[in-house]
């Protein structure tokens, strides 16, 4: 037996959409069938059944009420499926056979418009990557609800792409077939995207308008690829998206993943939250398109001093006038989300509410542009004339769409009286009617005089003249005819009423119709405005982000940086914006921050909670928060613009991944290394702590030397490794500075603050003593340790010595036991001379430096033997 023909509609539309959860329309249920049923009563937690369906087994069957389904659709595409809705296309009164079905959308979650299903503070994008030649790729991404649309080339690798892909809010990517597998997997299993495949057809050519101004082919494929599958989604026209925007990387800052997640630009690194995070200090926008925008801004720092610094301008403006920057907050509240709306526009699913709210928002347009006109800075009055309140889509608005209309749309009472004349004669009969009928009741009531008479309506009987059963009697004979009898009353019609009622029924229907069809028209003139609503809103959300730059940094005591061309670093009692903010009782302690060509690496030393990693990281946020145009936390900041900033915090600190290997804090060290400028701020807090002792000083210092040599790079290097300290003899753009632990009435306590110079090697004995161990102990450990130093003259054995920790941290005592060795060769006059070295060398008088070069030389000796040998 085969199938039924409905279950063999099913099948064919099914294979068309493979990797979707097909949502089959079945009366006032969406059902899924087959292996969709069993996942999805999983994923859902719905009841899973079977239905007949013509083959030998039952079929598996599950479904969801029509009217409910957005919730199910929600929780599918959150989880990263799509899901295609299946809807009946032909009435199926007059449908021969199966009734037409075909797919009318496809909810994927980078393609979501559905209000509930998007986050008010964030974008929601669909991405897609092509690969043009080897570590050659470009990147487009959309986001749906908004319309735009950002495209660029990254000609430096696939982490360069992942880099601009994490932290992003990118919900779904889409690549071509014939990319690479490895590429995908990356995506899917590293990042968790889900991942789509799609073909970009060439004979398409209705996208040319949106990608006519990139002149690169590869971006334009690309473009086009993204358009093609949002189409292809949609099945509909896409009025509001706007033409992709060509992002030249080299315009803006560089934020490595690593630094994006490291400096917890918008999310921390513990909750994975915008609590605590830079975004959370600096966002006091007022509405939901700022928020959006203040997030673009933070992803990209600018570069061009002269665009931050019209931003600058443009914030000290509104941070001048504090009683006229509040009546423009005040102002934005009632400005509702232009950009999504016009995306709804465009979709055809805004109701006659969403109008009420855009014309209330244009009505506060003009107040918004007084406003800006009242500051004293010049640069706000440009910001207001490019402000249009777009009054004749207000009057639009105002003529037509009634304050109280409802959310539906096919139930009338949408459009105020006097819009239209038809539907004003229509509203008339009706009300006409509807007097009548209220006349009627009274006629009656007094010639029957029964009190409890009345007139009612219900949708089967129409109108009817009710009497309750004791008053019966009072009717007189012949008056009414009875229509419907229940338990307590009776119920009547007369001829008179019935005819009033056909007028008032149809004339209600042809309202209601009209009304639709007029509510349809006036979307169709909103559609017009989209380009126009999409500037406004472009700009309301750019005043909304410059005020919230302002309100925050005057609450907060930030000021404005500047720029200096011998690119100096000149932090005057500077903070750590978000660290300020969340500390309760206690008073965070400023420090200065100075770097110049001439003295780039800072090098930090200092027990551990001290604030060295506190230190390193405001300095990389100081730098971001003026680069995206935001005032500083410092009394005073003079700062130069950075083109990369890169970071590696070190094992200790590495909370999130809690994975951190030895081998991941080297690869992001060479990725600073390799991509660093002289202008780029270089972050390497406590590296070398995933290996041994010698290994990862030996390292630090390498790592410290290139860049000091060959980087020049503005470096802060924090470390445990007291020995590299002695750089600075060396390198003389290297400056120690150190935090130290105080004691006071007894306590250790950390004044966290920044003094120059090395810190006290005896820093670790200091707090233990600080901390209260015996005093004998303390002695002992300062002997130990000054013998390690070789501070004093000779060696004293170590009495009962079971603890092996002092050879672990003695370079000194390697060498030491490296002479102990026993010289199997028979002697040559080179390897005497060997010898003799070693007896020579005193160790007590070296630095654990000094005896690592010694063995270096020595060990190099000794290979240029085997060599002769
Ligand atoms: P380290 O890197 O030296 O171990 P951290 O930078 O992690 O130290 O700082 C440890 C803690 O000390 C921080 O969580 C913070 O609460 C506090 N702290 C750091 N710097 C300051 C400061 N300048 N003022 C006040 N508290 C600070
Ligand atoms: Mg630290």
């Amino acid at each position: 037996m085969g199938f039924t023909p409905m279950i063999q509609q099913y099948l064919k539309i099914k294979a068309e959409y493979q990797d979707c959860f097909l949502f089959f329309r079945l009366g006032d249920f969406y059902e899924m069938f087959f292996e969709d049923a069993k996942r999805a009563a999983q994923e859902l937690e719905i009841t899973l059944t079977s239905r007949d369906g013509g083959g030998e087994e039952r079929i598996p069957m599950c479904g969801v009420p029509f009217h409910s389904a957005e919730n199910y659709i929600k929780s599918l595409v959150e989880k990263g499926y799509k899901v295609a809705i299946c809807e009946q296309v032909e009435d199926p009164k007059s449908a021969k056979g199966v009734v037409k079905r075909e797919v009318v959308q496809l909810i994927t979650p980078g393609t979501v418009m559905e209000g509930a299903m998007l986050d008010d503070e964030e974008n929601n994008y669909l991405a897609v990557v092509t690969e043009n030649e080897e570590d050659h790729f470009s990147l487009a991404y959309t986001d749906m609800s908004t319309g735009e649309t950002f495209v660029m080339a990254i000609d430096n690798g696939w982490n360069a792409v992942l880099s601009e892909l994490v932290n992003r809010p990118i919900k779904e990517i889409v690549v071509e077939e014939d990319f690479s597998q490895l590429y995908a997997e990356n995506l899917r299993e590293k990042l968790q995207f889900p991942v789509s495949i799609a073909k970009r057809s060439t004979k398409d050519n209705s996208m040319d308008l949106l990608v006519e101004e990139i002149s690169d082919t590869n971006l334009r494929n690309t473009c086009i690829l993204l358009y093609q599958y949002l189409y292809h989604t949609q099945k509909r026209a896409i009025d509001h998206l706007k033409k992709a925007q060509v992002i030249e990387l080299a315009e803006y800052m560089t934020l490595d993943m690593y630094s994006q997640r490291n400096l917890e630009i918008t999310n921390s690194l513990m909750r994975k939250e915008k609590f605590g995070s830079l975004l959370w200090v600096i966002d006091r926008t007022v509405t939901a398109m700022g928020a959006r925008k203040l997030k673009k801004w933070l992803e990209r720092p600018l570069l061009t001093k002269s665009l931050i610094e019209r931003r600058l301008d443009l914030v000290t403006g509104f941070y001048q006038q504090f009683f006229e920057r509040e009546e423009i907050r005040e102002a934005l509240q009632s400005i509702y989300d232009l950009e999504r709306l016009s995306g709804r526009v465009s979709f055809g699913n805004v109701n006659a509410r969403d109008l009420i709210q855009l014309k209330r928002s244009l009505s506060k347009v003009p107040m918004i542009k007084e406003q800006l006109q009242q500051f004293d800075d010049p640069a706000l009055h440009e910001l207001a004339r490019d402000l249009d309140p777009l009054p004749e889509l207000y009057t639009l608005l105002e003529t037509s769409i009634s304050e109280d209309a409802p959310i539906s749309i096919t139930d009338g009472n949408i459009l105020k009286d006097g819009y239209h004349a038809e539907l004003d004669q229509y509203r008339d009969a009706s009300r006409n009617g509807k007097h009548w009928i209220a006349e009627l009741e009274q006629k009656e009531k007094q010639e029957t005089s029964i009190k409890s008479l009345k007139i009612g309506f219900n949708k089967v009987f129409g109108y009817y003249i009710e009497v309750t059963r004791p008053n019966l009697p009072m009717i007189p004979e012949g008056r009414y005819q009875r229509k419907q009898t229940l338990t307590n009353a009776e119920r009547f019609i007369t001829e008179e009423l019935k005819e009033k009622e056909t007028l008032i029924l149809e004339a209600e229907e042809q309202s209601v119709a009209l009304e639709y069809q007029l509510f349809l028209e006036i979307r169709e003139k909103v559609k017009q405005f989209i380009p126009a609503l999409q500037r406004l809103a472009d700009i309301i959300s750019e005043v909304d982000v410059l005020q919230s730059f302002a309100t925050v940094s005057e609450e907060n005591n930030f000021v404005r940086p500047t720029f200096s061309a011998e690119r100096r670093i000149n932090l005057e009692e500077s903070r750590h914006p978000v660290i300020e903010k969340v500390m309760k009782n206690e008073q965070f302690v400023p420090n200065s921050i100075n770097l110049a060509d001439d003295k780039h690496l800072l090098l930090i030393t200092g027990p551990n909670m001290s604030g060295k990693s506190t230190y390193m990281r405001q300095l990389a946020l100081t730098v971001i928060m003026a680069q995206v145009g935001c005032y500083v936390p410092a009394t005073q900041a003079e700062l130069a613009i950075v083109d990369q900033i890169f970071t590696r915090i070190g094992a200790a600190d590495d909370l999130v991944s809690g994975q951190s290997t030895f081998m991941v804090e080297m690869l992001e060290a060479n990725h600073a290394i390799q991509h660093a400028t002289e202008n780029s701020l270089i972050l390497l807090d406590e590296i070398g702590r995933g290996t041994s002792t010698y290994d990862g000083m030996a390292l630090a210092q390498a790592i410290i030397e290139y860049i000091h040599n060959h980087i020049h790079a503005k470096t802060l290097f924090s470390t445990h490794y007291h020995e590299l300290t002695s750089l600075e003899e060396s390198l003389t753009a290297l400056k120690n500075i150190h935090v130290r632990a105080e004691e006071i009435e007894g306590k250790v306590v950390f004044l966290h603050q920044i003094h120059e110079g090395a810190a006290d090697e005896s820093y670790g004995i200091h707090v233990a003593q600080l901390a209260g161990l015996p005093d004998t102990l303390i002695q002992r450990a300062n002997t130990i340790l000054s013998q390690l130093e070789g501070t004093e003259q000779s060696v004293q054995p170590v009495p009962e010595q079971k603890s092996n920790e002092t050879n672990v941290y003695s370079m000194g005592q390697m060498a030491f036991f490296a002479s102990e060795e026993p010289v199997k060769q028979q002697p040559s006059k080179k390897n005497h001379e060997i010898i003799e070295r070693l007896n020579k060398i005193n160790l007590l008088e070296m630095t654990p430096m000094d005896a690592m070069n010694q063995l270096y030389q020595l060990q190099k000796k000794a290979e240029e033997l085997k060599g002769r040998n």
